[in-house]
């Protein structure tokens, strides 16, 4: 053992060692195994099947606490991967996986990151996936167009899947009976997703507002905010009120002066902000909203209504910090032998890896490591400018690469794709 982490169990989220939050298991307190006998059992399964064993031997002991969320999240988000697999042909990646790992918490955000990098692709597994579970989900595109692709792919993708679920979406080109069609799904809801542009979502919001929805995809947020009245929409469609919205813009309004206040008034002021967002929380938890994910290129979002996503649904637009990671940040002390060291943890974490020297080591080192984890049985390949073939990231999405190895450098290749 080598350090002791706090508050990090999962079960308890008592004091633990690193040992064991590497394994993702919870603590010795929680469980009594010992580091070797669990080492053991890790070997020997499967990632979720280990957790599964892990949540069997606690609840045997009447001590299953938070560690039976992990499990249920994790069996879900299996059950997505397999999907996922199955309608795309692809394995989700790791920020992917770590979207879905969000959305199955319950837990709303913003995705700010350039196109072509599986944003959409998500949101529509995903609200594909939720149908399966019996809920209601809406996409809201930019462009016609894009509503058309999205609608084809997604019939590919329940082809593939064999799913049948009821998805329906409005585009220019639709014929008059296929208008009228759509009108009659709209009247009746008789649907599991919807699509649409941001521009209808303005236009028909009277219609489409006889439906909640669990989940809402806005592929492209700077379209929809085009419109500030449409932020109010999209919340309204989650759930919430117009008293619920109101006092968010009171709070935001609040906060504003607060920092504008001279020192005496700064009391009063904070006093009236913390009493409205004692009313704001309790009057949320009472209309259990659905979940929000909206997408950016830009990560810009002007106006102040765009704050209400940061009263109602705790996320903001564009902040540096985008809270989507899933890292442990850990480091160990360099061993004798790096690449053992790296075959070690390729081993331990699985595929789908990405790996970075420094930029003092170069290309030739990543070379040095691939060629290694090869000759290992580890299906590597080292990604750099003279090597930048976008086979490799189709073989490495698709899963016949486990892990890249790239250079660390701001501008290096793999940094930014
Ligand atoms: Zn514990």
């Amino acid at each position: 053992m080598k350090a002791l982490f706090k508050h990090a169990c999962p079960n308890c989220e008592g004091r633990i060692s690193d040992e064991r939050l590497l394994m993702g298991v919870p603590c010795k307190k929680c469980l009594p195994l010992d580091i070797k006998e669990l080492r053991d059992l890790y070997s020997k399964m499967e990632p979720l099947e280990f957790k599964i064993k892990i949540m069997e031997i606690l609840k045997n002991q009447g001590n299953l606490q938070k560690y039976y969320d992990l499990v249920k999240i994790e069996k879900e988000l299996a059950e997505f991967e397999t999907l996922f697999k199955k309608g795309t042909g692809s394995r989700l990646w790791s920020a992917q996986r770590e979207w879905a790992r969000r959305v199955l918490k319950g837990i709303s955000f913003a995705i700010t990151a350039p196109t072509g990098i599986g944003k959409t692709v998500f949101g529509v597994s995903m609200a594909i996936y939720l149908s399966t579970k019996g809920k209601k989900s809406y996409i809201i595109l930019p462009t016609t167009v894009l509503v058309k692709q999205t609608l084809d792919r997604i019939k590919e993708f329940l082809e593939k899947a064999g799913i049948q679920i009821k998805v329906a979406g409005y585009y220019a080109r639709l014929s008059k009976t296929e208008r009228e069609e759509f009108k009659q799904v709209i009247e009746t809801g008789d649907f599991d997703i919807l699509i649409t542009t941001s521009q209808y979502l303005a236009l028909k919001f009277d219609e489409i507002s006889k439906h909640k929805f669990d989940f809402i995809f806005v592929d492209d947020v700077d379209a929809l905010l085009k419109l500030s009245k449409n932020i109010d929409r999209v919340l309204l469609l989650l759930g919430f009120n117009n008293e619920i919205i109101n006092l968010g813009l009171k709070l935001i309004k609040l906060k504003k002066e607060f920092l504008q206040a001279r020192a005496s008034e700064l009391g009063k002021i904070g006093y009236e902000i913390e009493e409205t967002e004692n009313t704001l929380n309790s009057l949320k938890e009472k209309v259990k909203p659905g979940i929000l994910i909206v997408s950016t290129a830009t990560g810009k979002a002007k106006g102040d209504r765009v704050k209400l996503f940061r009263e109602l649904l705790n996320f903001t637009i564009g902040s540096a910090s985008e809270g989507y990671r899933n890292i442990q940040d850990l480091y160990m002390p360099r061993e004798e032998s790096v690449e053992k060291q790296v075959l070690s943890l390729v081993k331990k974490f699985g595929t789908g890896g990405l790996i970075f020297v420094t930029l003092e080591e170069g290309i030739e080192f990543a070379e040095k490591i691939a060629k290694f984890l090869k000759e290992n049985g580890i299906k590597a390949e080292a990604f750099h400018a003279s090597k930048k073939s976008p086979e490799i990231i189709d073989q490495f999405s698709n899963g016949e690469i486990d892990v890249l190895i790239g250079v660390a450098s701001h501008y290096g290749l793999l940094v930014r794709g």
